[in-house]
């Protein structure tokens, strides 16, 4: 099969994957074999490529948002010719503490999809049975992808920072995970209020009825309930974290900060105002977040890539020329 593959991590920019015949994997047991019909791009595969993650598995194949069709390994609850997503945790060990109390997303001994074992930029891909998700019949291929990291994890988000129906809510960056979490966020009722970089972020975000926008340098007019972060800066935490009212709550997500800055405590923190981080997912928040996006009618904004051309996904993403979100179709 045809599959990019990792094999020396470098920039985006000196085209880190390779496009090259690999062989198709082979099914083991509890797994199914996936003909892969799209893969969304996340910029977690950035930090994989570019190595400010460790690599884990070396020659690794990325992609994290598969959507692919079962061609092997088909059971009575799990049909030959199922379309179904893959996402960024491939299985736990469900055994471990967290495991055993409900915190799959914490599991010591997780998989990563494209990352641990090999993803979706390829022609197929191996999942694990119980870690694979139905999808919204009302969502195609490309339309699909990018639910299944931006959108769980963007909607994990909404829950780590415990948004309440008609609260108001800031979102401190605004690329594939934000533009999801709008939707979700309008559904409960909630006042958004966006603060990006970019003219195009600021413009798309209107558009998709926030109901105040700013660049980076500014403060929303009121002060928050909650906020989210998607930039992987920790000076994006701080302005997040000073917009917040007294028991406001700013959850980051963001699987990597560049550094966190000092900040005051007394008047930043102070007041139970709480800084929490958000990692991974469970397999519930996939379950809920895709039946909300099939309930609200969710269409993701999308810039389709072929295989070929995985690297300039990569670099669009780095460059923040995607708006919505990049997705490689197989
Ligand atoms: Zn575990
Ligand atoms: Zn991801």
């Amino acid at each position: 099969m045809q599959a990019a593959v990792v094999e020396r991590p470098q920039p985006a920019a000196q085209h880190p994957l390779q496009l090259k015949s690999v062989a198709t994997p082979a099914l083991q047991p509890n797994q199914v074999l996936l003909k892969v019909r799209a893969c969304g791009v996340c910029r977690t595969d950035l930090h994989i490529v570019e190595g400010d993650l460790p690599t884990l598995k070396p020659n690794v194949i990325p992609g994290h948002q598969i959507v692919g069709d079962v061609v092997d390994g088909a059971t009575a609850q799990l049909a030959l010719g199922a379309r179904v997503g893959v996402s960024w945790i491939g299985g736990i060990d469900g055994t471990c503490p967290y495991c055993r109390r409900g915190q799959e997303n914490l599991c010591d001994s997780p998989t990563f999809t494209g990352y641990t074992v090999d993803g979706g930029y390829a022609e197929y891909a191996l999942a694990r049975r119980d870690f694979v998700f139905p999808l919204p019949a009302s969502l195609d291929d490309i339309h699909a992808a990018p639910l299944l990291c931006a959108g769980i994890i963007g909607f994990r988000s909404l829950r780590v920072a415990g948004i309440e129906p008609g609260e108001r809510v800031g979102l401190f960056g605004f690329g594939a995970s934000a533009h999801l979490a709008i939707a979700v966020l309008h559904s409960w009722k909630c006042e958004v209020y966006v603060s990006t970089r970019g003219q195009r972020h600021r413009e798309f975000a209107a558009e998709l009825g926030a109901q105040w926008v700013g660049t980076e340098h500014d403060r929303p007019p009121v002060e928050l309930d909650r906020a989210v972060t998607f930039a992987p800066s920790g000076d994006v935490v701080i302005a997040a974290l000073s917009s917040l009212r007294k028991g406001g709550i700013v959850a980051i997500n963001a699987i990597h900060l560049d550094r966190m800055p000092q900040f005051d405590y007394d008047r930043l923190l102070w007041g139970e105002r709480q800084i929490r981080s958000v990692a991974n997912m469970t397999r519930a928040d996939a379950h809920d977040f895709l039946r909300i996006a099939g309930e609200i009618g969710m269409r993701p904004k999308v810039t389709t890539f072929p295989l070929a051309r995985a690297n300039d996904a990569l670099a669009a993403v780095k460059s923040d020329a995607v708006n919505g979100s990049a997705v490689i179709v197989i």
